[in-house]
């Protein structure tokens, strides 16, 4: 039977613990890691009692190292030691052993002595009604290829042995996928998913400290399962993940986003399969299709009484006015054009909670789906539940789940935009007479988050798999403190972008901001507008501060791009950054940081999609002074 498994090596803390959170993350079997058995307390067949109580098949037993195609006197007491593991398999009530290929350094590398001892073994564990199954791995002695591991189970000619097929071994091999299809199903004794990103590393360093989930890296996975099915494949789909980020994180969180990906992976898989005119393969429920997603209907930011007339002074510097009040709240609406920011000054209820930790910040962003219910009952379906906030008589209750550092995303429907005014918006404001401002800015181009490194593959799978968006390949950028990784998510018709970040090393913006901030979130919401520098000669008339870039910028800009120097000397005197791509160009320009915690980029694009990330290392660099500037002005005052 089809099953999503996974391995208890891909968890950490105890076994207990981790077998607890894979059977309320969903998953029904698991593999057991031999090492896993080392630090339980109990004894095995108490392992076996605790997974049937959790209703948890343990479905292989690994993994068993250096066995075939040794010399004597190795060779002899391998055999003394799988009698301990089929022993120990009695006890699990395990089924299979895998054995991963010979990485000793006496291993003979004679494929007929190899296939000799695992049929020996097979037929030992025949006796007591074992199966074994062969796994390459990418760095053994010499069988590192599925190809070569095949040719030895064909040799041994054993019904009860079979490949183990480990999706991360054969990617990083770069091994053909599609022919996997044509191994007999009976051959196969186990299947094992793991991706990984696509760097250059040597393969076991990638494999134990960077495998992830499906869809955190950059194999073709879902080639692979669909490969693997067409063979006639029903056994375990098994998640095995050596990761140091996983294995330092909550059990219960790295179980809940292994199951996500899974689900995700098996969605894409059914439609592979329906396209192709073949029944799905559903494991589980189907997942409620992902909605479409048409942009951000509104930011809201947490502020105290005492921050946010700066707060507002900002924000109508860059355009907007208050255009609504909230009938029962301490809450007013800032609008121009299309653009909504909602500023929170309660003192109690979720708004309060999160600034009282955060402070001055972004606590919640609303996204329009066009069909909310089903995006809704999709995030359910993926273990992200409904958050619904208080709300006065008569108002909308506009349902959310939780994002990055339990901020809020609300899930609203499109339809609030037909004719006007939305609904949810007169329900809950009372307005001014002009609702819709002009103003200089046009939309939201995009905002990051910052994350911890820790969550950052969990808020990549919490993006793709429960909101239904797409990435973009990573990227690496230099931090005057450490490095900075970035990768962009968004909706797939690019309305809502989002690079999430991370900072590498203790001093990196993102990193101070992690400090700062007390944790992850929203640091920069970028707008769009169609003339910049008329933007910024008005936004610094009316008191907006924009970052302070270096002369030195502007002499490179000159060397490398030739750009006229009228230009260059306009760019120069407003702090404009720019970049050119193939297509295109690209003006922008960075406010000075609230408080240390965000801080807003207005862009100008000229037929140019990217986001000028060859301007960021000096974007960084100028808020890295910044910083130290405050500081010491903090320093000075005593303060
Ligand atoms: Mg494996």
């Amino acid at each position: 039977m089809l099953r999503w498994s996974i391995a208890t090596v891909t968890m950490g803390g105890t076994l207990e613990s981790k077998l607890t959170a894979a059977a309320r993350a969903g998953f029904r079997a698991v593999e057991i890691f031999e090492n896993d058995l080392t630090f339980f307390s109990g004894k095995p067949r108490d392992v076996r009692a605790r997974a049937e109580d959790l209703g948890l098949a343990i479905v292989a037993l690994q993994p068993m190292r250096d066995f075939e195609g040794m010399p004597e006197p190795f060779r002899s007491r391998n055999f003394d030691r799988a009698q301990r593991k089929l022993d120990l398999m009695e006890e699990l009530g395990a089924d299979l052993l895998c054995i991963c290929s010979n990485v000793h350094e006496e291993s003979l590398g004679e494929p007929e002595r190899s296939a000799a001892d695992l049929a020996e073994l097979a037929d030992l564990a025949a006796r007591r009604g074992y199966r074994i199954g062969f796994e390459a791995m990418a760095w053994g002695r010499h069988v590192k290829d599925w190809m070569q591991a095949w040719d030895i189970v064909r040799a041994a000619d054993r019904p009860n042995l079979g490949l183990v097929l480990d999706s991360y071994h054969i990617c990083v091999r770069g091994n053909p996928i599609a022919p996997l299809a044509d191994l007999p199903a009976d051959k196969i004794a186990m299947v094992q998913i793991a991706d990984a990103p696509a760097i250059l590393m040597d393969p076991m360093a990638l494999s134990r400290h960077h495998r992830c989930f499906p869809g955190q890296g950059d194999y073709p996975i879902d080639d692979f399962l669909e490969a693997t099915i067409k063979s006639g494949y029903r056994g375990p789909l098994s998640l095995e993940v050596f990761n140091d980020q996983f294995r330092g994180a909550p059990a219960n969180i790295i179980a809940r986003d292994g199951m996500r990906a899974l689900q995700a992976a098996g969605e894409r898989l059914d439609a592979r399969f329906v396209a192709q005119g073949r029944p799905p393969m559903v494991i589980g429920a189907p997942l409620p299709q992902a909605a479409k997603i048409s942009g951000i209907e509104f930011i809201e930011f947490a502020a105290s009484a005492a921050e946010s007339p700066r707060l507002v002074a900002l924000l109508e510097g860059l355009g907007f006015s208050r255009v609504a009040r909230h009938r029962s709240k301490d809450v007013d609406l800032y609008r121009q054009n299309e653009l909504n920011i909602v500023v929170n000054r309660e003192q109690e209820g979720f708004a309060h909670s999160f600034h009282l930790v955060h402070g001055a910040s972004v606590c919640a962003l609303a996204l329009r789906f066009d069909d909310p219910k089903r995006a809704l009952e999709r995030a359910n379906a993926l273990a992200a539940p409904t958050y619904h906030g208080r709300v006065g008589p008569g108002e909308a209750v506009i349902p959310a789940v939780a994002g990055v550092e339990n901020s809020l995303i609300y899930f609203m429907s499109e339809r609030t935009r037909e004719g006007g005014t939305p609904s949810n918006w007169d329900r809950d404001f009372v307005f001014v007479e002009d609702s819709a401002p002009a103003g200089p800015l046009a939309a939201i181009d995009h905002l990051s988050n910052v994350v911890r490194r820790s969550e950052f593959l969990s808020w990549v799978t919490f993006y793709k798999a429960v909101l239904g968006f797409v990435d973009e390949p990573q990227v690496e950028l230099a931090d005057p403190y450490g490095a900075f990784y970035s990768r962009v998510i968004g909706s797939p018709d690019k309305s809502v972008r989002i690079p999430i970040n991370i900072g590498d090393g203790g001093a990196t913006a993102a990193a101070r901001f992690l400090e700062t901030f007390g944790g992850g979130g929203v640091q920069q919401i970028a707008f769009s507008t169609a003339d910049l520098f008329a933007f910024v000669e008005q936004a610094r008339a009316a008191g907006v501060s924009f970052l302070k870039i270096p002369d030195n910028y502007y002499e490179d800009l000159e060397a490398r791009f030739g750009l006229p120097s009228e230009l260059l000397e306009r760019m120069r005197a407003l702090g404009v950054l720019y970049d050119r791509s193939k297509t295109g160009e690209f003006f922008h320009i960075y406010t000075t940081m609230f408080d240390e915690r965000f801080f807003f980029e207005i862009v100008e694009r000229r037929d140019y999609d990217l986001f000028g990330a060859a301007n960021t290392p000096v974007r960084l660099a100028a808020q890295a002074l910044e910083l130290d500037s405050a500081a010491g002005k903090r320093a000075l005052l005593g303060g």
